[in-house]
């Protein structure tokens, strides 16, 4: 197979992961309540194919939360997943949000230790969160994250799953959030 080719399979096989309203919110405000410091919570959800589908974004408020670090109480991290046994849906993956720290401006990249606790098979979110002046309506970028304005924050929203190949170790995984799409990025402060 040619290289070119190749890349072209690669891009083909992205997958896609199917961010429902509710999570979206959970998410994005979770993110803004704690801000600077950064969250952390799982997704609920299905698993597909190519396809993720996030029914629900579960924020863990026993998370320890730190500027550059963020952990969750182990043993009441356990006691949700067990609950969840019960819903017709799975723990599919998890989500944390990155912040700005001076003047370095947050990204929504895994870290080396993020890297470290993905699984394979999982999906994992991060959102990175700026304050921002501007009023950006949200959208997809070509990278497969979505972005926009919202309440003074610009967040960027970008997924990623494990691969055991590659020099990243990770692959974006493409959102699909039509109800965050066309958001005029108005502010929450009115
Ligand atoms: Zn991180």
């Amino acid at each position: 197979m040619s290289k070119g080719k190749r890349s072209e399979e690669k891009k083909k096989k992205r997958r896609k992961i199917i961010v429902k309203e509710r999570a979206f919110w959970s998410m994005v405000l979770s993110a803004i309540e704690v801000f600077h410091l950064e969250t952390l919570g799982i997704l609920l959800g299905l698993k597909g194919e190519d396809t993720y589908v996030v029914e629900y974004a579960i924020p863990f408020q026993t998370a320890q939360k730190a500027k550059t670090w963020v952990s969750p109480n182990e043993r009441r991290a356990s006691r949700v997943k067990k609950i969840v046994h019960l819903l017709p849906v799975d723990v599919i993956g998890d989500y944390h949000s990155h912040t700005e720290i001076g003047d370095s401006k947050a990204i929504p990249h895994p870290s080396g230790d993020d890297i470290a606790d993905m699984e394979e098979g999982n999906v994992y979110i991060i959102l990175a969160v700026n304050e921002s002046e501007k009023m950006v309506e949200w959208h997809n970028n070509t990278d497969g994250s979505i972005s926009g304005t919202l309440g003074g924050y610009h967040i960027r929203m970008l997924a990623h799953e494990y691969i055991k190949t590659g020099k990243f170790k990770y692959k974006n995984v493409e959102i699909i959030c039509p109800s965050a799409v066309g958001l005029k990025g108005s502010s929450l402060r009115g």
